[in-house]
């Protein structure tokens, strides 16, 4: 496995298009920040600055891409804790573990390895799953960690859309809610997944699987809550999750819906890669490494029949 730090090869250009700057002398005064063009290299393990971002690459023809942001312990001193009211800084505990575990399955399971990013960074110090703008950071080395992080979910998709043409992002997170089940987010609101069908059905622009719906012969409702939505699939497996055909709607009970990365690396706004948030349990599910074993390869097979229903990729798998 190669592994390549950004950080220095950026550094290098940057020094190498300083030279070339003051022996041309034509463009003083300018302020111009160049940016590495990256083209990323499929089974290569890539650190930003500090090693404290990682982009594990697949390989080329693999059409999904995980990502843990929220399972950081590292402590830099310049990234102070977020104080803000409006800032949650809960760590998902062992989702990269389960996040890599996952990947592990698939791999296994299909000769694919799936694309990885993990943020090695405490939550309370830089928020991936937020808009730069609403992160509450306490410095700019926070904001750059943010940048590097982004630039790798931006370099992954980009491998999925040029190899591949479609496919699927899944954001893993976890949460502390009463109820031991997977909460499947799609961006849609807990309001429209509490409603008719003949509701639901009219939300599908406003989800971040919105181009599986453009594609798809089962009806917004049935990729939600139907044989084949993805929650369906998990429970199908073993593993409870909300909404599904067996448990459809999350009524009044806490729920998450989606934040920021499944908002912008999904297929909301745009583009042949569609997002799904995944904000797992801590009992039954990834309390303990026997559970994190037992709990990766049925995440893994919901997955493939999820390809195998709704891309018609993995078949036979
Ligand atoms: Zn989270």
């Amino acid at each position: 496995m190669k592994r390549i730090n950004l950080w220095i090869l950026a550094s290098l250009l940057l020094t190498a298009t300083a030279c070339k700057k003051s022996n041309s002398g034509t463009d003083e005064g300018k302020k111009e920040e160049p940016q590495p063009v990256v083209e990323y290299k499929p089974n290569t393990t890539y650190y930003g600055k500090g090693n404290l971002v990682k982009l594990v690459t697949g390989d080329l023809n693999s059409p999904i891409i995980l990502a843990s942001p929220h399972d950081g312990t590292e402590k830099p001193e310049d990234m102070p804790v977020r104080t803000h009211t409006d800032a949650v800084v809960v760590r998902d505990l062992y989702l990269t573990d389960v996040t890599e575990k996952v990947a592990a399955a698939l791999y296994a399971k299909t000769g694919l390895r799936p694309h990885i990013v993990i943020n090695y960074v405490e939550r309370a110090r830089m928020e991936p799953n937020r808009a730069l703008a609403e992160t509450y950071h306490k410095s700019e080395a926070a904001n750059a960690l943010w940048r590097e992080y982004h630039e790798f979910l931006k370099g992954a998709k980009e491998m999925v859309e040029k190899n591949v043409g479609k496919g699927l992002f899944l954001d893993m997170h976890g949460h502390g809610h009463d109820k031991d089940r997977i909460e499947v987010g799609y961006l849609t609101a807990i309001s429209d997944l509490n409603g008719t069908d003949d509701l639901l059905n009219n939300k599908a622009t406003a989800s971040s699987i919105y181009n599986i719906s453009t594609t798809s012969p089962y009806s917004f409702s049935q990729l939600i809550r139907g044989d084949y939505a993805f929650g369906t699939l998990l429970a199908n497996e073993g593993v409870k999750a909300v909404p599904s055909k067996q448990d459809p709607k999350p009524n009044s009970d806490p729920y998450f819906n989606g934040g920021y990365c499944t908002l912008t690396y999904g297929s909301k706004v745009s583009g042949k890669v569609s997002a799904i948030q995944l904000e797992t349990p801590g009992p039954g599910f990834r309390d303990n490494a026997a559970l994190r074993t037992a709990s990766a390869p049925k995440v893994a097979d919901a997955i493939i029949k999820y390809m195998q229903t709704h891309y018609g990729l993995f078949i036979g798998k």
